[in-house]
């Protein structure tokens, strides 16, 4: 931006930039080595890359170790009730459709206590970024079985190991009526978690990420395996999809064509037995978003809204 944009020295100087510290709002207090930071870090690059204000963001989420999350950005911020993040979303992006509204919820947060408010509010496509912080398990109330645990893994309540094969939280999006976007990545992988959180700001509609989360206090070998063995991931790559730099293309070596239209084949890719796909899964921007029905009502006058009102109740009128 600062660099020399023209030949005659012109520098389009916006009346503010801002910075990376514009954005912060405090020491985050997670556990170290905690995902989490990683997935803030990346959300403040966007907003300075695309210099959003930060009185332009709302930042939404439920409870949990990543409903935290609005606490450490400097912005509009909203740390709601257990598993209702989305609804308060869907309220704000109504009244304020101005507003950049980003979510932070988790695997117990949103696919459980949740799960109805993630089913429609994926269904309503109002324009926001949903991020789900997937680590496996609840970790604010200290290692409680999730929708997510692995099978036969430990935890507080099933000392014993889980007892229910775990739910996959992309996959069982993509099973949602009216879905615009679904992407999934890794905490540990900067790049690609930067790539595709830009590519979600840039969806015009909901845009769901399936974040995989290091939670190093209770989960802390769980990623082992896609960690240490880059085969068992499977990169994929569209004109359409979510960018991957040069460093990223040679970390993983299996990379797949996907159209990200195809919603069958996203489907399968979500749910591959030792493998786990990231990118963007799917993407449909012709999908109806609720939000543009909802804001309209604020242009209304309140004769018209009246007037609205009175010819609904003559409907009843005996
Ligand atoms: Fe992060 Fe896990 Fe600590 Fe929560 S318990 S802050 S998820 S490392
Ligand atoms: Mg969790």
């Amino acid at each position: 931006m600062f660099g020399l944009p023209s030949e005659d020295w012109t520098l389009d100087v916006p009346e503010r930039y801002f910075t990376l510290e514009n954005y912060d709002g405090g020491v985050a207090r997670w556990c170290p080595g905690c995902g989490d930071f990683a997935v803030l870090s990346a959300v403040q690059r966007i907003c300075r890359d695309a210099q959003v204000p930060p009185e332009k963001l709302a930042m939404i989420s439920g409870i949990g170790c990543s409903s935290r999350f609005p606490h450490y950005m400097h912005a509009y911020g909203f740390h709601g009730l257990h598993g209702r993040a989305l609804p308060v979303a869907c309220g704000v992006k109504s009244r304020r459709p101005d507003l950049h509204v980003w979510v932070a919820t988790g695997d117990g947060d949103c696919c459980s206590i949740g799960a109805g408010h993630w089913l429609h509010a994926c269904r309503y496509n109002m324009d926001m970024v949903v991020m789900v912080f997937d680590n496996h398990i609840y970790g604010l109330t200290k290692k409680q079985t999730s929708p997510t645990t692995p099978l036969g893994f430990g935890t507080n309540t099933h000392p014993d190991g889980a007892f229910l094969p775990p739910l996959d939280v992309a996959a069982t999006t993509l099973g949602f009526p009216n879905v615009s976007f679904v992407a999934r990545t890794f905490d540990w992988n900067p790049a690609h978690l930067y790539q595709t959180l830009l590519a979600a700001y840039h969806h015009r509609g909901t845009s769901f990420v399936h974040i995989l989360q290091r939670c190093p206090t209770y989960t802390a070998d769980v990623f082992d395996e896609v960690r240490n063995t880059p085969d068992t991931t499977l990169l994929l790559t569209h004109p359409e999809g979510v960018a991957v730099d040069p460093g990223v293309a040679r970390m993983y070596k299996n990379h797949r064509e996907h159209d990200p239209r195809d919603l069958a084949a996203a489907r399968q890719l979500a749910q591959i037995p030792g493998q786990i796909a990231i990118g963007l899964l799917y993407c449909n921007p012709a999908a109806p978003r609720y939000d543009l029905h909802t804001a309209v009502g604020l242009g209304q006058s309140r004769e018209r809204k009246l007037a609205g009102l009175e010819r609904e109740l003559d409907r009843f009128a005996i």
